[in-house]
């Protein structure tokens, strides 16, 4: 189901039942059609109003906030492709993230899963290289939930161009794109041009774009930092994020993509000899030195468990 924003009407719908002593039991489209007729004494919204509080309020932070956006979910019954038995890993499917940064000098999102026009699509027609894919919320629809717009994001940060992270980025070509030439490089070359999902993300190769060479300090201040984590593709990155009540935390992109992985010393074969290993061993200097957690995207302990938005982690 495509997800709505019926926010304003909320609060009619809840005026309702507080204003009768004795509310009857209303399903939802019997609320629905009563809050489409006020009767409390509320005014009819007019088209213009009702257009404009669709949208709430933006947020306003003084340090550093992050929402978890639930950007899908992988179906995927084969970790042998990243070196794991089926015994040892908990739970073989992959959960996919997308992070919104709120900081004082502007937006960052980081990552933009799998594309929306899944939603409300059957599984059986979106199994891509072996993934299933499903989705119940849109990005754009998470984001409008919490008074973002896609024109409101100052930064796109991809943690790297395969498709389970790119979904949206079409969208996001108004933001600046902070990214590696490796990466970039894949993403505009002949053969991902001729990918399904090159149109999901095409519109970037005319963003105003910075390349970035090693770490990358985006607000100058040191608590949103591109980590250069390379190994699973040429240019993949990770973000550390110093949050003032949570901490600083690692969003690790596809660093791994089971805890299992990190817990047993395994990675895919193919990743062996293209730095993933080196990345590794940065990032878990960076966890000690830092004191930081490490958030690991596609696993479905942390996607399960995670505080998704419209809650945030400050
Ligand atoms: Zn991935």
């Amino acid at each position: 189901m495509i997800r709505t924003h019926a926010r304003p009407w909320i609060g009619a719908v809840l005026g309702l039942w507080l204003a009768q002593p004795a509310p009857p039991a209303v399903g939802g489209e019997a609320a629905a059609a009563a809050a489409a007729v006020p009767t409390t004494g509320a005014p009819a919204p007019s088209d213009a109003a009702t257009a404009a509080s669709t949208l709430a309020p933006a947020p306003r932070v003084s340090s550093p906030r992050l929402y978890v956006l639930d950007c899908g979910t992988l179906v995927y019954n084969r970790p042998e492709d990243y070196n794991l038995k089926r015994e040892e890993v908990r739970d073989s499917n992959m959960g996919v993230t997308c992070y919104l940064v709120v900081h004082p000098k502007g937006l960052l999102l980081f990552d933009t899963g799998l594309n929306d026009r899944l939603v409300g699509r059957p599984l059986y027609e979106n199994v891509l290289e072996g993934y299933g894919q499903i989705k119940f919320n849109t990005l754009s629809g998470q984001l409008a939930d919490i008074g973002v717009t896609p024109a409101s994001i100052g930064y796109l940060v991809l943690s790297h161009f395969h498709w389970d992270h790119v979904g949206n980025a079409g969208d996001f070509a108004r933001s600046t794109w902070l990214v590696y030439d490796g990466d970039r490089a894949e993403m505009f070359s002949a053969a991902a041009r001729a990918t399904p999902w090159f149109g999901q993300y095409a519109a970037l190769e005319a963003a105003k774009t910075v390349r970035l060479r090693g770490d990358y300090d985006v607000f100058g201040d040191g608590t949103v930092m591109v980590i250069a984590t390379p190994g699973h593709t040429p240019g993949h990155c990770s973000l550390l994020v110093r949050l003032r009540n949570t901490g600083p935390v690692v969003l690790s992109g596809d660093l791994y993509h089971y805890a299992e992985e990190r817990e047993l010393d395994r990675m895919p074969d193919e990743e062996k000899t293209t730095g993933t290993a080196e990345s590794r061993r940065k990032v878990e200097e960076l966890l000690r030195r830092q004191g930081a957690q490490l958030w690991i995207g596609h696993s479905m302990a942390f996607f399960r468990s995670v505080r998704k938005s419209p809650a945030w982690y400050d």
